[in-house]
């Protein structure tokens, strides 16, 4: 079936009412396009649980702040277009951004403890811009269900938030972290990298991984297995840490001692380009 592409936020709100009047279950995976086997993954499991299938493609310029890439932000709308019908979207909802924040917007969602460590402390605002086009998006699509990826930790948590704290009737979706066959988390980023750089990057998971191993051997203390994912990340020319954070994996707090449940998350630069993995410590 042939894609439908809908840049009208109106006629893509009609068409997902018309949907649910229908009765039809309606998903969103919400995404900034340049789609790889990830996004694929997050469509394919809300294909399987709904009956309208709607990825919106969005470079979301409230969630980049100044000098970050929102303008050379990769985009490539044909590729998109194949990847999201292969993985049975039905709908693409690609808005202007004009039509998405015209003059004289106003309206911003903050969620407030959740967004203070990790990449919040790192990219002030870029949550605000994150609940913000995601609470629009909900507006527009009426979604009974929306997916994200783990790979974004904690903006899956402030989704979750924000939906259980403003009570929208949406259905939140973790997917699993899908990776390259070598273990890099994939990103639309990774198309910054040069080869040496694609080959720096695997020290994220590297790092994680190597936690992970020494977690299963006992230790169960922060600075250990954070000093564990430094090493490793340490030993890469390329690579400026921005964070390496042992977290509760629901509050996101700094924990004491780590347990199977602890998330070990992490962000790198790999020259210009800003990476991010996670994984739970007792995680296979
Ligand atoms: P983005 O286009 O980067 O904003 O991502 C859109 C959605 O896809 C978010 O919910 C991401 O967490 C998710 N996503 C991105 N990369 C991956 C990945 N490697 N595995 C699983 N989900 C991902």
């Amino acid at each position: 079936m042939a894609v439908t592409v809908i840049e009208n936020s109106s006629d893509m709100q009609r068409y997902a009412l018309n949907a649910r009047h229908e009765g039809r279950t309606v998903a969103l995976v919400p995404t900034m396009g340049y789609l790889h086997a990830g996004h694929a993954s997050l469509m394919a499991e809300g294909r399987r649980r709904s009956e309208l299938l709607v990825a919106s493609i969005f470079v979301n310029p409230a969630q980049f702040g100044v000098g970050e890439d929102f303008e050379k932000y990769p985009r490539d709308m044909e590729g998109d277009i194949r990847i999201a019908a292969a993985a049975g979207v039905d709908v693409i909802f690609a808005p202007a951004a004009a039509a998405m924040y015209p003059a004289g917007y106003q309206t911003y969602v903050d969620v407030e403890r959740l967004t203070l460590p990790l990449c919040g402390a790192s990219r002030p605002g870029h949550f605000r811009g994150v609940t913000t086009v995601v609470c629009k998006l909900f507006g527009i699509v009426q979604p009974h269900l929306a997916l994200f990826g783990r790979k974004d930790y904690q903006q899956l948590a402030v989704i979750r938030q924000m939906t259980a704290d403003l009570n929208m009737p949406v259905e939140i979706i973790g997917m699993p972290i899908v990776r390259e066959a070598d273990g890099l988390a994939m990103s639309s980023r990774n198309a910054y990298l040069s080869a040496a750089e694609r080959q720096s990057a695997l020290c994220l998971c590297r790092g994680l991984a190597a936690a992970r191993a020494l977690f299963a051997r006992g230790e169960h203390a922060v600075t250990e297995l954070v000093h564990a994912i430094s090493s490793v990340i340490a030993a890469e020319e390329a690579a400026v840490v921005d964070y390496i954070e042992l977290r509760d994996q629901l509050t996101l707090e700094p924990v004491s001692q780590a347990d199977g449940s602890t998330l070990a998350a992490v962000a790198v630069r790999i020259g210009k380009t800003r990476l991010i993995d996670n994984c739970l410590l007792g995680e296979e």
